[in-house]
């Protein structure tokens, strides 16, 4: 059997890789495993001095990586060297900060002494998905390793250069061998690999079907989980917003990596005093956007990732559209030449409960828009989702705005005027639908470590 890379831009097979035996994948397993045994042992500032090196590796070899996800994933360049540079900038958070967020933690008890120590769990098991091919993974390995724990990547199958690269970088920044691996296998090999007695936790970041499923395999197990799961992040524009700023940061939000984000903005909840003036600023900044080749300079938005992704989202159109909602821009797969993977940028306006643009996910470049009758309709609409990833809320009212983020908003991230993004220094993740769990910040090291009390009487 074999995994393959498939250029989105023309269906071309880029590459074939052999995927491990059993046996292999065995001994990938207790490999780590023991690299583990060592590794834990490391002290902060050895772990510290090889995240260094491995961001270095990073920077040396942005283009080229960058190009390995332009070749995959359609990924543009300029946002592929993005993509690489903010997987440097988490391995130099965590290489800075690791030691002080595990550090021990004394508590006053009748004890001599007690306190509470993070030790590492041993390791861990990541299923990652296409969409940020470095971002997804590197947000993972950079505290886990900093925190002690080794890591066997299972990558999606669409982007096994990227996976092998990975790898690559881990041995090039002169890490010990095997405390990271990748496992060249496809989603039906997981449930083996957590059942392994040497693997202890699973983390993966991918659709809310696979989440659940990998959830149960290691709930049978009793191994701890970590899940970052897609979303339907609603972006509400209030009757005071700035409507030019809202226009731009909403049009951005939705078509970040092409609409293939789970915190991409979704759905448009927007005041209907001025959704028709919101309504064309968004189509003029989203007009703005040139498609083109992932490889030239000045494309916006190439492909998505996989034709059969694309081909489910014009479903997921088409349905809305049969339903009653408008399509003012885009709804088409373009005329080109050969198996692309392109999409139109596209909006649909009149979304009501029952369409599928109300309740799911559409993962690509296509916004929906809904019409609050006020701000307590707006705020109704948002929370009215089986998902809980991100929320953003558009209002010159600065206090209004920040009531909402906290209070009344059901997601693990509540932006004002500014679009939901991931940074290093916060903590990451959903509720409901959209996972359980942390990334990133303090409470991101803290989810695949043994909180564990030591107490002397
Ligand atoms: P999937 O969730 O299917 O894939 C993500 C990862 O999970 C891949 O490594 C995949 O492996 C693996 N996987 C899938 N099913 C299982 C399973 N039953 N057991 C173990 N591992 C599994 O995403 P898709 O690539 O199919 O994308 C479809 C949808 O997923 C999107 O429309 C979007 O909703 C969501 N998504 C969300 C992302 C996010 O960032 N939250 C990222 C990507 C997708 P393999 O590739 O071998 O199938």
């Amino acid at each position: 059997m074999h995994i393959q890379s498939v250029n989105p831009v023309n269906g071309k097979i880029i590459k074939s890789y052999k995927e491990d035996t059993e046996a292999k994948l065995s001994r990938k397993i207790e490999q780590t495993h023991k690299a583990w045994l060592g590794w834990r042992e490391s002290s902060f500032s050895e772990r510290t001095a090889l995240m260094n090196r491995l961001a270095a590796q990073l920077t040396l070899a942005r283009e080229h990586l960058a190009g390995l996800m332009a070749v995959e994933m359609g990924k543009p360049l300029k946002d592929g060297l993005a993509e690489i540079d903010k997987c440097a900038s988490v391995c130099t958070y965590y290489a800075k900060n690791a030691s002080n967020f595990l550090s021990d933690q004394l508590v006053k008890t009748e004890a001599t002494k007690s306190y509470v120590s993070f030790q590492p769990l041993g390791v861990v098991l990541a299923v990652m998905p296409w969409n940020f091919p470095f971002w997804q993974v590197f947000r993972f390995l950079a505290p886990a390793l900093m925190a002690g724990n080794c890591g066997l990547l299972k990558h999606a199958s669409n982007v096994p250069g990227c996976a092998v690269a990975i790898e690559q970088l881990i041995k090039d920044a002169g890490f010990p061998a095997h405390v990271f691996q990748t496992l060249m296998i496809g989603s039906t090999a997981v449930a083996a690999v957590i059942e392994h007695p040497m693997v202890k936790a699973v983390t993966l970041t991918g659709s809310t079907e696979a989440g659940k499923k990998v959830a149960a395999q290691a709930g049978r197990m009793l191994k701890k989980t970590v899940l970052e799961l897609g979303g339907s992040d609603p972006y509400l524009v209030l009757e005071d917003a700035d409507l030019e700023l809202a226009a731009s940061t909403c049009a951005s939000s939705r078509l970040i990596n092409n609409g293939q984000s789970c915190i991409a903005a979704k759905r448009f909840i927007v005041d209907k005093k001025i959704e028709r003036e919101f309504t064309g600023l968004f189509i003029e900044k989203i007009k703005q956007r040139k498609t083109g080749d992932p490889f030239e300079t000045g494309t916006d938005l190439g492909p998505m990732a996989r034709a059969d992704l694309r081909d489910e989202l014009h479903q997921q159109v088409l349905k809305n559209i049969e339903m009653g909602a408008k399509c003012i821009l885009g709804g088409r797969i373009p005329t080109i030449k050969g198996k692309h993977a392109y999409y139109e940028p596209t909006v649909l306006t009149g979304i009501k409960k029952g369409m599928p643009a109300y309740s799911e996910e559409l993962f690509g470049p296509v916004a929906s828009i809904l019409t609050a009758r006020n701000t307590a309709h707006a705020v109704s609409l948002a929370n009215d989702t089986s998902f809980g990833l991100g929320a953003a809320v558009f209002t010159r009212n600065e206090q209004l705005g920040e009531d909402i983020a906290q209070t009344q908003l059901q997601a693990g991230s509540c932006f004002v005027n500014s679009l939901v993004k991931s940074d290093p220094r916060l903590p990451f993740g959903g509720i409901n639908q959209s996972g359980y769990g942390r990334e990133l910040g303090m409470f991101g090291i803290h989810e695949f470590v043994n909180i564990k009390t030591v107490y002397i009487q």
